[in-house]
């Protein structure tokens, strides 16, 4: 690591946070065709657990991999009685401060692209377009046929569950149903990736929210996007896998909504 990266990846150290939520609005001024990236860490405010994180699910639960999926009957109720409980907890859970503001930024006319790796719908609750929204690792709020692709909506299918415990089945054409969550070992949908991929070309600024930015292939977004040398910040509370790269401008330390919404309250023009 060079003295300049050490710096830039340092920067917090020297700036209180009033400094910092100033460069922040400084680059989201500047920037009219931003690419938001975002992770589990801004969803925690509203009450999803962090999967990864140290009260995460992954520490109780075993992730049932897509194959096992498919052929498993054993672990097809595993993964519906996992997802059961995220579907009890969406009844009660809205979108946060970060959510609410990243749906200011577009309708102030600087979102080109939101990427979320999180599954729960919350961007599209506070108002973000689904034109300018990629759920690259899919969504909890709708329900895919692994044979028909159809797409319905789950509740019905999580009562079925809840009391047969049963995975249930198509109605159309018998195949098995799953929540359009991207598994462990399932691969990314080709248009999603595509799409985020545009975006990664095409932004002039690309912001990382509360992501480790470890999960591959989903964290190769934004870093493509820095290596064309557009500004890229990072928000995150804890370590992640980019800091440290020479195009990273602006690192911050902490919850997302200490920064972001104060931002944006500075104004965008
Ligand atoms: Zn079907």
């Amino acid at each position: 690591m060079n003295v300049l990266t050490f710096i830039h990846s340092h920067i917090q150290t020297f700036f209180p946070m009033a400094d910092q939520i100033k460069a922040l609005n400084d680059y989201l001024r500047n920037a009219e065709k931003i690419l938001f990236f975002t992770g589990a860490g801004i969803s925690t405010n509203s009450g999803i657990p962090d999967y990864r994180g140290p009260q995460g699910v992954w520490k109780t639960r075993q992730p049932v991999y897509f194959d096992d999926f498919m052929n498993s009957h054993d672990a097809r109720v595993e993964y519906w009685d996992f997802k059961l409980e995220s579907w009890e907890n969406y009844k009660t859970v809205q979108p946060n401060s970060i959510h609410h503001t990243i749906a200011e930024i577009e309708n102030a006319g600087k979102l080109l692209m939101l990427v979320t790796q999180n599954v729960d719908g919350l961007h599209v609750f506070a108002g973000n377009s689904r034109e300018k929204l990629v759920e690259i690792h899919g969504t909890d709020r709708l329900v895919e046929c692994m044979a028909c692709h159809e797409f319905t909506g789950p509740d019905a299918h999580f009562e079925f569950f809840k009391k047969t415990n049963e995975p249930p089945v198509c109605a159309k054409c018998g195949g098995f149903l799953k929540p359009a969550t991207i598994s462990f070992g399932q691969s990314l949908r080709q248009d999603d990736l595509q799409k985020a991929n545009n975006a990664a070309l095409l932004c002039d600024c690309v912001i990382a929210l509360g992501s480790t930015l470890s999960v591959q292939p989903a964290a190769s977004l934004p870093r493509l996007a820095a290596q064309r040398n557009v500004p890229y910040i990072i928000i995150n509370r804890g370590a992640t896998d980019h800091d440290g790269l020479p195009q990273v401008r602006l690192r911050l330390d902490g919850d997302v909504a200490n920064f972001l919404p104060a931002a944006v309250k500075m104004g965008l023009r």
